[in-house]
């Protein structure tokens, strides 16, 4: 088996790591970062923007932009929050009522994993850069309260990013592998995992290398960016009542006020107070209006009661379910970043009567416990064994719309059980199988996943045909699903896709079209690259340039110097023409005449130190072009109008001055 990278892909950041000699590590990004932000953007030359630089575009691009992303992949449009839709870029539903981003400057609709595929992708291309050699697998997390959907979706958004998902890994789960990793005393843990935009709360127990998840529990719609919501909402509606604007419906300044409000949160994790200042941020009648104000903790804390009520809730039951008391947890462990909260923790501490620990860095410990997990399954970590849970219980629909579980939640997962049922009607031909997930009791009160027929069942009175039917659930906390005729021994078995925003046929599709653009994608690539490193290399010779003019006078080097200039015109030419073949002799042409001008600044040096030659140098040009040696030893008071009165003395001392200054 090759290599497989441990990718946490956060909602608001993402974080790649692999396994290094046994130990797992954290792989910069191109950029120099250890996380990657969550966001994908287009250009307005449609040129695709992942990370960072996609970031920075989210205030001046609204439309073309999008963060968040993980709060629509696997959902409906019917199951979507308004809180999740209070996005600045259009979001929408198909004719199927899947989601749908539109993108206006490359015209096309995407749905939200073909967005996250290129997340993946670079996450992936980093990772491979670092270690060398090219990936093709990963280990992908997942909220643990994610849904079948959601999990099938996450796997959609790895083949559409060209790897191969070979596990899909709870993110708590993932936290505690990277928490037990060095640990062999026994311990009873709680991971409470707050992002960007889901929660997660999972107890486990770790003993010996083996991981023993409990029960788990949590809210895939509950976030970060909901706290940052309520300080958006508490800007926008002051703004409302002073100047009739609401600014939540301007992109742009929706955009400035989400980054704005997330600052002031995270600041408001360290102090008690901060400024929140949005110069310009609407045109009133009168003019310019701007957002000048300051927000305090405990005001921010008074905004957000019921999303710390909705905190309370899962660790509860996550404690019901296992069985444990509060008391018999021994780590509290904090993942996300969205636990720096004063009042999160404070929250917690009431629930659990212990300081969490500070040994894990929460922004990273998922990728890193992600990395184990493909440490475990290349074999390269023998002694680990991990025993996760599937989150939500799931059933078939049955007469009168009742839910009947065939796996409850907290099952130890794979799991395998299954169930024998019966028709309704004498007579009956077929039967329909319809699949859900959730705790509700009615069916319809939870998320249907899907559902498929069983025919050709022989005619019978009602009750006596015997349809059984099987749930598989894998170590992804994925679900199969079959149903098989006693009688005739039929069997019709589905993999359950329901929920997903993208059906098989539009993946192949999209992988297809990927293959056939491939080469055009690669082409464009490298005309960016090469466009770009010859801009580099523009700005290169400009500073050569201009050190060598400092260095050794504007015709120090004349020869190497025009040569450099020459070439340098060439290539601008040649990138305004965009003329790429002709591009890179041009190229070659300026790295070669770069190549001389460097040799002879480096000669230069060494044979005289002084940084400042090159003004004497230039001084000296000047007196060779303006005067004749003997007037520059002449006295200078006899031709006071050629430089400066007192030219010899300014020279001699005002440079040895500079020069102490240069190197002081
Ligand atoms: P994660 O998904 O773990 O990267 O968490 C991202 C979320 O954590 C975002 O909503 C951030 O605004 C939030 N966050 C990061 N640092 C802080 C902080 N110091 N205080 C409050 N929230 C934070």
């Amino acid at each position: 088996m090759g290599r497989i990278v441990g990718i946490d892909l956060g909602t608001t950041n993402a974080v790649v790591a692999v396994l290094e000699a046994g130990r797992p590590l954290v792989v910069a990004n191109a950029e120099g970062s250890r996380t990657t932000p969550s966001v994908v953007g287009y250009t307005k030359d449609s040129e695709l923007l992942v990370g960072q630089l996609a970031r920075r575009q989210l205030v001046l691009n609204p439309r073309n932009t999008f963060a968040n992303l993980k709060r629509f992949v696997g959902r409906v449009w019917d199951e979507l929050e308004d809180s999740s839709l209070a996005v600045p870029y259009t979001v929408r539903a198909n004719a199927e009522g899947n989601v749908r981003i539109p993108c206006p400057v490359t015209e096309r609709e995407y749905a939200p994993e073909e967005l996250v595929a290129s997340i993946i992708r670079k996450l992936v291309d980093d990772a491979a850069t670092y270690l060398g050699e090219p990936v093709d697998a990963a280990v992908v997390t997942v909220p643990a309260y994610f849904n079948d959907s959601q999990r099938q979706a996450t796997r959609d958004a790895g083949r559409l990013a060209g790897i191969n998902v070979e596990r899909i890994l709870n993110e708590p789960t993932a936290a505690a592998l990277a928490y037990g990793f060095d640990r062999t005393s026994a311990r009873r843990v709680l991971v409470f995992d707050l992002g960007g935009g889901t929660f997660d709360v999972s107890l486990m127990r770790i003993a010996n290398g083996v991981f023993d998840v409990k029960a788990t529990s949590g809210d895939t719609q509950l976030g970060g960016n909901d706290f940052d919501q309520r300080i958006v909402d508490w800007l926008a509606e002051a703004f409302k009542r002073e100047n009739s604007i609401d600014l939540r419906r301007d992109r742009q300044a929706l955009q400035r006020l989400t980054e704005a409000a997330e600052k002031a949160k995270q600041e408001l994790s360290g102090v008690q107070s901060t400024p929140l200042s949005l110069p310009f941020i609407a045109t009133g009648p009168d003019g310019p209006l701007h957002i000048e104000t300051t927000l305090d903790r405990s005001t921010f804390e008074g905004l957000c009661p019921d999303l710390l009520d909705r905190l309370m809730t899962p660790v509860q039951s996550a404690l019901r379910d296992s069985g444990w008391s509060a008391e018999d947890v021994d780590d509290v462990v904090l993942v996300g970043g969205s636990t720096r909260m004063p009042m999160v923790q404070q929250l917690l501490r009431t629930l659990i009567p212990r300081d969490p620990c500070q040994s894990v860095n929460p922004d990273e410990v998922v990728a890193v416990g992600a990395a184990i997990q493909a440490g475990i399954l290349t074999g390269e970590l023998r002694d680990l064994m991990l025993n996760d849970v599937t989150p939500l219980s799931l059933g078939l629909e049955t007469v009168g719309g009742l839910m009947k579980v065939l796996i409850p939640r907290n099952s130890p997962i794979p799991v395998r059980q299954s169930d024998v049922f019966s028709t309704s009607q004498a007579n009956q031909a077929s039967v329909d199988i319809h699949v859900w997930q959730g705790e509700r009791q009615l069916a319809a009160d939870n998320k249907s996943l899907g559902r498929f027929r069983l025919s050709g069942i022989p005619p019978a009175p009602r009750g006596v045909p015997q349809v059984q039917v099987a749930f598989d659930i894998d170590a992804n906390g994925l679900l199969q699903v079959s149903a098989t005729d006693r009688t005739t021994g039929r069997k019709q078995s589905v993999n359950i896709q329901g929920g997903s925003n993208l059906n098989e046929e539009e993946i192949k599709a999209l992988l297809a079209e990927a293959e056939a653009k491939a080469d055009e994608d690669r082409r464009r690539r490298a005309s960016i690259d090469r466009r770009n490193s010859a801009l580099t290399l523009v700005a290169q010779a400009e500073r050569r340039l201009r050190d060598a003019a400092l260095e050794l006078g504007p015709y120090g080097a004349e020869r190497q110097q025009r040569a450099v200039e020459m070439a340098m015109r060439d290539v601008q030419d040649l990138l305004e023409q965009n003329d790429l073949q002709e591009l890179e002799l041009g190229v070659a042409s300026l790295q070669e005449a770069l190549f001389g001008l460097n040799r002879r600044l480096s000669s230069e040096r060494r044979t005289d130190a002084s940084p400042l030659q090159g003004i004497r140098n230039t001084l000296g040009s000047l007196k060779d072009e303006l005067f004749s040696d003997e007037d520059w030893d002449d006295d200078p008071w006899e031709s006071p109008s050629r430089l400066s009165d007192s030219r010899p003395n300014m020279r001699r001392r005002d440079m040895n001055s500079w020069d102490d200054d240069f190197y002081r």
